[in-house]
C-alpha cells in the first residue's frame, strides 16, 4: 500500500461514528480483560469478544481479514514471546502469562482498532514492568499526536522512552491510519526522527500501537503464517488506541 497516498482526513461527523465504533471496541476489550485468568482458553476469550461486538450491532474486522490465509478469529491473542497476530484456540492461560489482545470493530462503515496486554493471575516483576512501560509508551505517543507535529515526533518519543528501559521496538510492525479501512495511511512507526515525516493535521485518525520486546529487536513469523514472535523467545507487549488528531488535545476514540 502507498501509505502516503492513503491518508484520509475525516469530518467531525465521521469522527463521531468512529468514536461509537471505538466505544464498542473498548467494551469488547473490557469484557475480555475481565475474563483473563488462569484456566480460560484463548478461544473462549475470542468467543466473548465476538458476542459483545455482535450484540452491539457491529462486526469483527479481523475475521476473514486477508493475509497469508484469511484470518480465522475476532481477536488476536498472544502469549509471552508472541507479539502480534496470534490466533486464539485451545491453549489455556497459565498463572503468570503475559497476554496481548488486539481487536478491531466495524460499525456504521468505520473501524476501531485497539489492543492491550495484561497478566493472567500473578505476574513477575519483569512482566509487570514491561506492561507498565508499554502502556506508558502509548500514552506518551498519543500526547505527541497534535496538529503541527510530525509522525517522527510521535515515533521518537515512544522509542526514546522504551529504550530508556533497555527494551526494543520492532521495525517491521507499525501503527497506521484507520477509518473505513483498518489500514490506511499514514504509517506510524514506533521509532523516528523528530521533525521528520508526514505532518499531523486535524481529522487524521491513527491507530497508534507501541509493541515492545525485552531481549531483541528481531521478530519472526511462525509456521501458522500469522503469529509474530520475538526470535529469542523473550517477552513482548502491545498496547494500541485509535486516536483522532484535532486542533486541540488528541481525541482517543477507543475508550469508554
Ligand atoms: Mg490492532
Ligand atoms: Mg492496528
Amino acid at each position: 500500500m502507498n501509505w502516503t497516498r492513503n491518508v484520509v482526513i475525516k469530518s467531525k461527523e465521521e469522527i463521531k461514528i468512529m468514536r461509537d465504533a471505538g466505544r464498542i471496541n473498548f467494551r469488547t476489550l473490557q469484557a475480555v480483560k475481565e475474563a483473563i485468568k488462569p484456566g480460560i482458553s484463548t478461544g473462549e476469550l475470542d468467543k466473548i469478544a465476538e458476542t459483545v461486538i455482535r450484540d452491539h450491532g457491529a462486526e469483527p474486522v479481523f475475521l476473514g481479514y486477508p493475509g497469508p490465509t484469511p484470518y480465522p478469529a475476532t481477536l488476536t491473542v498472544c502469549l509471552n514471546e508472541e507479539m502480534v497476530h496470534g490466533i486464539p484456540g485451545k491453549r489455556i492461560l497459565k498463572e503468570g502469562d503475559l497476554v496481548s489482545v488486539d481487536c478491531g470493530t466495524l460499525y456504521n462503515g468505520f473501524v476501531a482498532d485497539s489492543a492491550f496486554s495484561a497478566g493472567a493471575g500473578e505476574v513477575s516483576e519483569e512482566v509487570q514492568q514491561l506492561l507498565e512501560v508499554t502502556e506508558r509508551a502509548l500514552e506518551i505517543g498519543i500526547s505527541k499526536m497534535v496538529s503541527g507535529n510530525r509522525i517522527g515526533d510521535v515515533g521518537a518519543a515512544i522509542q526514546e522512552y522504551v529504550s530508556s528501559f533497555g527494551y526494543f521496538v520492532p521495525q517491521e510492525y507499525t501503527g497506521h491510519g484507520v477509518g473505513r479501512q483498518m489500514h490506511e495511511g499514514p504509517q506510524v512507526p514506533n521509532y523516528g526522527t523528530r521533525g521528520k515525516g508526514i505532518e499531523l493535521v486535524e481529522g487524521m485518525t491513527i491507530a497508534l500501537e507501541p509493541m515492545t520486546l525485552v531481549g531483541t529487536i528481531r521478530t519472526k513469523v511462525l509456521a501458522d503464517r500469522w503469529t509474530v514472535v520475538s526470535v529469542d523467545g523473550s517477552l513482548t507487549a502491545h498496547f494500541e488506541h485509535s486516536v483522532a488528531v484535532t486542533n486541540g488535545k488528541p481525541y482517543v476514540l477507543t475508550t469508554e
